[in-house]
């Protein structure tokens, strides 16, 4: 409970101290007016029934009034300014978590482990749907409380000691049993979280636009809102049976308070009629404790939210704790790039959670400014060698060596300058085509190299067609007349993107599959040109790029069965023969 405060607290003081500062002094005005409130009357009262001077009563009227002005106005202006400061916060915590996810090793993306932690931590720090910084608000108030129960025991101890221990005694009863159901109820909360994350991707993908031409043409529409339907209902049966145990908690509170309020009546009725005190002190009395019971309804529910997130804040822990060790432990600055050679020395590899290797025992070199194609069947693990290539993973066995450095060692960001690479499953942006191919950078002499580029790929004359040339936006989701690319197109664009940025090795993962097998030979011969001297891996079903490259990986289920030039291969007779033949169909005539 202290530690997930102490989080909170430091954190909202390094990124927003007047939000600290507004806080405590809400909890000031809430907790001292209503003391102020509560005490007037009885000198009214006490006034009216005794001397009845008219500047007094003006007096203590005048008082109350502004104590309520204060508790009402005041506070509702500094609540307002709380809710500012809390979105600038809740803002750098988003920042927070989403540097963690851009940091974090790759790996840890494609474990559903990693996605719970992060959900969990989302409770905590939103409070179960309550609400950013649900917690810490919850901690304030409870000081705030704290000053105003200080004052009504004072005030209630002038009518008899006993009564208070009598209602300290119900508090701490109270408080356990709320504190029990209270827990088990967020117990269930955390069991809804697998529950959530599958509603959750339903409501996702019924709502983003990308997947509804698969869902169209597929029918799948009413399979999907079942499916999302069914997992809302499994969530919602946790949210009721939580419920349950909210609706107890508050049973109880009640009923304590109802026993509070009785045994108040009772006493202070008995002493009104023994005439022991004043009309006057009947009222403040009974506004004293109905107020005490408020101030200890809110400081155990405060008390009790704040020790049941602790199960919450636990996942919040251990997700800022994953260690983003692809980053911490590489040191050394990227070696000289005139001339490099990378080397794969008997790499191995498993996907985390698997228990079969993806890759085995890999030896292969990449030279500089050599082209390379990698084939194989599906599965065969042509991706998998890609990413570790590009450091995405981390070999189980053996080491990759950038001109002998492991490359483990080098610098994460400096070894990702290294490489441009369109995927398979690459991504376009609902951005500008310009900014999905150089991002931010606007300058003139970039927009001429994007350009000339888009003109290289054969894109340019179609990208000046549109109504904001490389400046219109792509897909229709921010403008009605942005510009919906053809799959070949996308590929360009991803591809002009790759070669925009420079780097020292280009590779293409079957990026051109959209094309027909003609189109796409075509494609290589144009983008080889491009390229020019520049390291260039491709991976592709089809072998009409091989014959361009000066070497040519072979995987076979996870293993290099064999490498060497389009000639030797053919001439070996084996594995690629057989791929080539297969396909030696789409390239007669070429
Ligand atoms: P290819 O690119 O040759 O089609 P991959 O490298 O994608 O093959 O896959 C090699 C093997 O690794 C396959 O058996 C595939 O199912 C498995 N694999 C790929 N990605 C993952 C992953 N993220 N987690 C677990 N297994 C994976």
């Amino acid at each position: 409970m202290i530690k997930g405060l102490t989080f909170f607290l430091k954190f909202s003081w390094k990124n927003k101290k007047s939000y600290v500062v507004l806080n405590i002094l809400n909890q000031m005005v809430q907790g001292i007016m209503p003391l102020i409130i509560i005490a007037m009357p009885k000198f009214i009262i006490d006034e009216l029934l005794n001397q009845q001077r008219i500047e007094m009563l003006a007096c203590y009227i005048v008082l109350l009034l502004i104590a309520t002005f204060i508790k009402n106005w005041v506070g509702s202006h500094i609540e307002l300014q709380i809710f500012n400061k809390r979105c600038y916060l809740s803002c750098a915590f988003s920042e927070f978590i989403h540097n963690k996810l851009l940091n974090t090793n790759y790996s840890n993306l494609e474990t559903p482990d990693f996605h719970e932690i992060k959900e969990k931590a989302n409770k905590f720090l939103y409070g179960d749907w309550h609400g950013f910084s649900f917690i810490l608000e919850n901690a304030f108030s409870i000081a705030g409380k704290m000053i105003t129960l200080i004052g009504i025991v004072a005030i209630i101890f002038t009518m008899n000691i006993w009564l208070v221990c009598a209602f300290a005694v119900l508090m701490v009863i109270s408080t356990v049993i709320d504190y029990k159901l209270k827990q088990k109820a967020h117990g269930l909360s955390l069991e809804a979280v697998n529950i959530e994350r599958r509603w959750n991707y339903f409501t996702r993908i019924l709502e983003d636009s990308s997947y509804s031409k698969e869902i169209r043409m597929n029918q799948i529409g009413d399979w999907l809102i079942n499916e999302e339907k069914e997992y809302a209902h499994k969530a919602i049966g946790f949210y009721e049976k939580r419920n349950k145990y909210f609706s107890k908690s508050a049973l109880f509170n009640t009923l304590f308070v109802i026993l509070q309020s009785l045994m108040t009546y009772c006493y202070l009725i008995k002493d009104v009629i023994d005439g022991n005190i004043s009309l006057g002190s009947f009222s403040m009395y009974v506004s004293a404790i109905t107020a005490f019971s408020a101030s200890v309804k809110d400081i155990i529910t405060s008390i009790v939210d704040i020790k049941v997130y602790g199960v919450y804040y636990e996942a919040l822990e251990k997700y800022i704790n994953i260690k983003d060790t692809m980053r911490e432990n590489a040191r050394l600055t990227l070696p000289q790039m005139e001339d490099f050679l990378i080397e794969f020395k008997n790499v191995s590899f498993k996907y985390p959670g698997q228990n079969t290797f993806a890759l085995k025992a890999i030896n292969a070199t990449i030279q500089k400014g050599k082209k390379i194609s990698i084939v194989g069947e599906n599965g065969s693990g042509k991706t998998t060698f890609i990413k570790l290539l590009c450091r995405l993973y981390d070999p189980t066995e053996g080491e990759i060596l950038l001109n002998g450095i492991n490359i483990k060692d080098i610098d994460y960001d400096e070894y990702m300058k290294v490489f441009a690479a369109v995927f398979q499953d690459y991504k376009l942006f609902s951005f500008s085509v310009k900014e999905n191919i150089i991002w931010k950078d606007n300058s003139a002499d970039s927009r001429e190299k994007t350009a000339e580029l888009l003109n290289d790929i054969g894109l340019g004359e179609r990208i000046n067609s549109l109504p904001k040339g490389m400046d219109t936006s792509v897909y229709k989701e921010f403008d009605s007349s942005g510009f919906e690319p053809s799959g070949g197109e996308s590929q360009k664009i991803a591809i002009t993107r790759a070669i925009a940025k420079d780097a020292q090795i280009i590779i293409l993962d079957e990026p051109l599959s959209a094309l027909d097998p003609r189109a796409e030979n075509e494609m290589f011969v144009q983008f080889d040109n491009i390229v020019k001297q520049k390291t260039a891996i491709y991976i592709s079903h089809r072998l009409s790029s091989c014959r361009l490259c000066d070497e040519i990986l072979v995987f076979k289920q996870g293993e290099i069965c064999e490498h060497g030039t389009h000639e030797e291969l053919l001439a070996r007779n084996r594995e690629y023969q057989k791929l080539y033949s297969l396909q030696a169909k789409y390239y007669i005539g070429d």
